[in-house]
């Protein structure tokens, strides 16, 4: 295919390779980057012409001073060298970079790796000093320091120690700069982000995917060199062709996934995630969106992975001789679930705040849909409403109680909507309770509004009522009722990522401060 190279091959001089055909192999090219091997200082001087006529026909510049020559007699270096052409010659200790690796006779497997990896813990620390989301960052990682290692993959001999090792680093500087929390779940951790993981890539998976792949070539080929080749290789590169038995494997993202739901503590979240009702898709749009700080991210997995430094995991996990009573309220068992929903002492201020954030969020974004607000109303987190919003066609009540002729127990949902025109009503319930808790809590809201629907029906004359719950749980897990709920009020379904983020903040906040 290349005119040089079939120059090259069609000279006398080269290594014969194949006693039986006589083929021989001179040299070894990719892209510009050449190699020439003589037998002796003439057949490669005949070689370097070969190339010179070539490369002044095509009008190219062939530059002897970017050029080594390397002397081997029996595998050894010889010192004593012919110089040929006037070009540079590598002495024993001397190197030549060659596709990026610096080489002699061999390749040096220990420098090299020592160098590969200090680069690639620079451009980690370089990405981990910036102010990326966690999303970017982890993106970041994989795009830009870790392909200074797979370059090298199936070249450069990596150990499986080697690659656990690279693994550790990374995991440990994520640690340091507190994106990642020392007892977290490493499986999570390469499961990908639209299954709920952090979508990191594992370096020592890629690396036998990458051998494996080349392997694969190698021993598929029909090209008399290649077969050479895999003949010939006796451990002389990673890929070990000669032997055929090599079984190790990377690990599939099932098996991945496998051991993150098996985990007692981990293994929650992800189950939670399976739950009947439950929307995969909105519950991991926080992950996918990414908008979130890599710490916060960190924090929140940490949260659904079981492992805050809580008095029940102190007591149960750590085996620490501690009392498991609330810090704040002294009820028993002061576990995660405790702290982000059920502690009294939160009930009135932190849990009420974050559910006001999610119906604030409902409320505007329905006011200014109904044209009872402008579209340059103030963020949500600034966002007061009030109680009543009334134009010709609508009202939008908040937080009010609803007068009908007989008393309900249950008259105040979070939002009441109506339409005057359609003669509509829509009563808004928002709830954010434990995860497992997602299908109760919306059954519940239902049957709390039932009454107030139907008086309302009755005494404000509507044709309908319908009560809509939204409901969040804690760990951002969203049920499949939510967007269903957004279409009957004609809010975009993007509405759901806002007030999963919102949640996931405050929850984030509320944990953050309890164990402070
Ligand atoms: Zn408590």
């Amino acid at each position: 295919m290349n005119p040089m190279s079939t120059l090259l091959n069609h000279t006398t001089a080269g290594y014969k390779i194949d006693q039986g055909n006589g083929k021989r192999l001179n040299h070894l090219l990719y892209m510009d980057d050449l190699k020439l091997y003589g037998e002796t200082p003439s057949k490669l001087n005949y070689l370097i012409e070969t190339v010179q006529v070539f490369s002044m026909d095509i009008r190219m510049s062939f530059g002897f001073d970017k050029c080594a020559t390397v002397n081997i007699k029996r595998g050894k270096i010889e010192d004593r060298q012919q110089v040929i052409c006037n070009i540079k010659q590598l002495a024993p200790k001397d190197t030549y970079r060659y596709l990026g690796l610096a080489q002699n006779s061999t390749i040096d497997h220990t420098t090299i790796k020592r160098e590969i990896r200090e680069k690639y813990n620079t451009r980690l620390m370089k990405l981990l000093n910036t102010k990326l989301s966690g999303y970017n960052l982890i993106k970041a990682i994989n795009a830009w320091a870790i392909p200074v290692l797979t370059y090298s993959f199936g070249v450069v001999k990596w150990s499986n120690t080697d690659l656990e090792d690279l693994d550790r680093l990374t995991r440990r500087q994520l640690t340091k700069f507190r994106n990642l929390h020392t007892n977290s779940s490493v499986c999570r951790l390469y499961v990908p982000r639209r299954m709920g993981g952090r979508g990191l890539l594992n370096i020592k998976d890629l690396c036998l995917k990458q051998e494996n792949g080349m392997r694969q070539r190698f021993m598929s080929s029909s090209c008399a060199i290649m077969r050479l080749i895999v003949a010939q290789d006796k451990g002389y590169t990673p890929l070990n062709l000669s032997c055929r038995n090599r079984i190790d494997k990377p690990i599939s993202i099932e098996e991945r996934v496998a051991g993150w739901k098996n985990g007692a503590l981990h293994g929650r979240y992800p189950k939670s995630l399976q739950s009947e009702g439950v929307d995969l898709h909105s519950s991991l749009a926080w992950l996918k969106d990414g908008k979130l700080f890599p710490e916060t991210e960190g924090f929140m997995m940490a949260i659904q992975d079981g492992v805050m430094r809580t008095r029940n995991y102190e007591k149960n996990i750590l085996k620490q001789d501690v009392v498991d009573v609330c810090r704040k309220c002294s009820m028993r068992g002061e576990t995660i679930e405790h702290i982000t929903s059920g502690c009294s002492t939160l009930a009135d201020n932190a849990y009420l705040g974050r559910h006001n954030q999610l119906a604030k969020i409902i409320h505007q974004q329905l006011a200014i849909k109904s044209e009872l607000l402008s579209k340059t109303s103030p963020p949500y987190y600034k966002y007061s409403p009030q109680p009543v919003l009334e134009s010709r066609d609508t009202v939008l009540y908040w937080d009010r109680p609803i007068i009908t002729d007989r008393t309900v127990d249950h008259n105040r949902p979070d939002i009441l909507f109506i339409d005057k025109i359609n003669k509509t009503g829509v009563i808004i319930d928002i709830a954010v309770p434990l995860s497992r808790r997602i299908k109760q809590t919306e059954t519940d809201k239902i049957t709390k509004y039932e009454n107030l629907s139907y008086d309302l029906k009755n005494v404000w004359n509507l044709k309908t009522v319908k009560i809509l719950p939204f409901v969040i749980s804690v760990e951002g897990i969203i049920s499949t009722e939510f967007q269903k709920n957004l279409k009957e009020i004609n809010l975009p379904c993007s509405i759901a990522k806002v007030g999963q983020r919102a949640v996931l903040l405050q929850t984030c906040h509320i944990v953050r401060k309890f164990l402070n």
